[in-house]
C-alpha cells in the first residue's frame, strides 16, 4: 500500500516537473519575443537609416536586414546596436555605423561570386555583411582578442566563408591576392601600396584616408592605365596602425 509520503514524494516531483517546464516556456517565449524586436529593429534601421539617405542594392539592404548585429556587440549594449552610430567594442575600436557600413558595401558593387579581403576585423559585424554578399571573405586584425571574439561569433552565426587572421593588414594577403574587392575599415594617411597590388583587374578597393581626426572615403579601382580613385566624402574611422599606416 502506498503512504501519504510516497503521494507526497509525486506531488513534489510533478510540481518541480511543471516549475521547469513553466521557466523553460518563460524563457523560449522571452527569447523569441526579443529576437522579433531585433528583427523590427532591423528593418527599422533600414528604412531609416539606409533607404531614406539613399542605398538603393537590394542585397546590400537584404544583408543589412538579416545580419543580426547585436550579436556582434557586448551583451550591455545588444540594445543599441540599431542606432544610427558607432558602437564600443574593447580595445577602444568601434564597429561602424550602419549607414557606414553599407555604404562601404554598397561601393564595393558584390554580384557574389567574388574573394573580399577586408583590414580591420574588429567585431566581426562587417564581415558578416561581406560574407553575406561574395563567396569567400578574408579579414584581417591586429589585436587578437578581438580577432578571437570576432571569429566565434562568426563560427556561432554558421558562417563558414569567412576567414580571420592575426597580422599587420596593411601587408594584405599575398598569399591569397588578387581580390577582386578590398575594404578598408580604419583611417590611413594614404591607401597601402600592397593592397592596390594586390587589388585584381576591374576590383575595387574603399578605404577611408585623411589624417587621424577625420578622412574622406575613396574608391581605388583597377583599372588598365592604373588606379582610377573617387572620393566619395567625409567620414571619422579609428587608426589603421602598421607598416603602411600610423605608427602606434
Ligand atoms: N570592421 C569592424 C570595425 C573596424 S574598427 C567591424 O565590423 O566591427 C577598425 C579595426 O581595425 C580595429 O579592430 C583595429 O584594431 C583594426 N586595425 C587597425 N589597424 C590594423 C592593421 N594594420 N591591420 C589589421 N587590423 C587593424
Amino acid at each position: 500500500m502506498q503512504s501519504w509520503d510516497d503521494d507526497r514524494g509525486v506531488l513534489l516531483k510533478a510540481q518541480q516537473e511543471l516549475r521547469h517546464m513553466y521557466n523553460f516556456l518563460k524563457k523560449m517565449m522571452k527569447s523569441g519575443s526579443s529576437m522579433m524586436n531585433f528583427q523590427k529593429a532591423r528593418d527599422r534601421m533600414v528604412e531609416t537609416q539606409l533607404v531614406a539617405r539613399g542605398i538603393q542594392d537590394p542585397r546590400v539592404l537584404e544583408a543589412m536586414r538579416k545580419v543580426p548585429r547585436h550579436m556582434f556587440v557586448d551583451e550591455a549594449l545588444k540594445d543599441q546596436a540599431y542606432n544610427d552610430h558607432p558602437i564600443p567594442i574593447g580595445d577602444k575600436q568601434t564597429i561602424s555605423q550602419p549607414y557606414i557600413v553599407a555604404l562601404m558595401t554598397e561601393t564595393l558593387k558584390l554580384q557574389g561570386n567574388e574573394k573580399v579581403l577586408e583590414i580591420g576585423t574588429g567585431s566581426g559585424y562587417q564581415a558578416a555583411i561581406l560574407a553575406e554578399l561574395a563567396a569567400r571573405v578574408f579579414s584581417i586584425e591586429r589585436f587578437p582578442n578581438l580577432a578571437y571574439r570576432a571569429n566565434q561569433t562568426l563560427q556561432k552565426l554558421g558562417y563558414k566563408n569567412v576567414i580571420v587572421r592575426v597580422a599587420d593588414g596593411t601587408l594584405g594577403w599575398p598569399d591569397e591576392a588578387p581580390f577582386d574587392a578590398i575594404m578598408v575599415t580604419a583611417g590611413a594617411p594614404k591607401i597601402p601600396q600592397p593592397l592596390t597590388d594586390q587589388l585584381a583587374m576591374g576590383g575595387r578597393l574603399v578605404a577611408p584616408v585623411g589624417d587621424r581626426l577625420s578622412q574622406e572615403l575613396f574608391l581605388a579601382e583597377r583599372v588598365p592605365e592604373g588606379v582610377r580613385k573617387t572620393n566619395l566624402g567625409g567620414v571619422r574611422f579609428v587608426d589603421l596602425v602598421g607598416k603602411w599606416g600610423w605608427q602606434e
